[in-house]
């Protein structure tokens, strides 16, 4: 048998396929009981109603069952609530690197946030405009870019 810790966090998100749930945030706690062995992941949603839940919910398991923890739980946690801030620095990376723009972080609380322009991830462009609320997932809206006229994906700011 191999860590259950290890084996959840490589799996990638069922949308965004170059990071995995770990490197989102999703991933709260992995816990094995070390009596019976049953492990019980913790995890928290992206975005209310994503319907990737449930994917990631059976990718977990079979993971866990194929580094031999048949016996799993994922539970699923609502509070505290997911945020972009908790996108690691290396998920932000290959986010960018795939087109996909992680949100900015959420400004503290009593701050007045300002629009900030979207940046397109091919020319760097702020010129872009929010073509349409959901992207190509219900938990992404597409972008366009005004300068070379690409679209492109941007996470949905909590
Ligand atoms: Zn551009």
């Amino acid at each position: 048998m191999s860590d259950p810790r290890a084996a959840v966090a490589a799996v990638v998100d069922p949308e965004i396929r170059v990071v995995t749930i770990d490197e989102l945030g999703i991933l709260r706690a992995v816990e094995e009981d070390p009596a019976s062995g049953r492990v019980t992941v913790t995890i928290t949603p992206t975005y209310t109603g994503c319907p990737a839940m449930d994917v990631i919910r059976a990718d977990i398991r079979r993971a866990l069952a194929a580094a031999g923890h048949g016996d799993a739980e994922v539970r699923t946690v609502y509070s505290p609530a997911w945020s972009t801030d908790w996108i690691s620095e290396g998920g932000r990376a290959k986010l960018a690197a795939a087109g996909i723009v992680p949100p900015a972080p959420v400004p503290a609380a009593g701050v007045v946030p300002l629009t900030l322009a979207v940046r397109c991830p091919h020319c760097g462009s702020p010129e872009t405009e929010q073509v349409s609320r959901f992207g190509s997932t219900a938990c992404k809206a597409l972008w366009r870019c005004r300068s070379c006229s690409d679209p492109f994906d941007h996470l949905k700011a909590l």
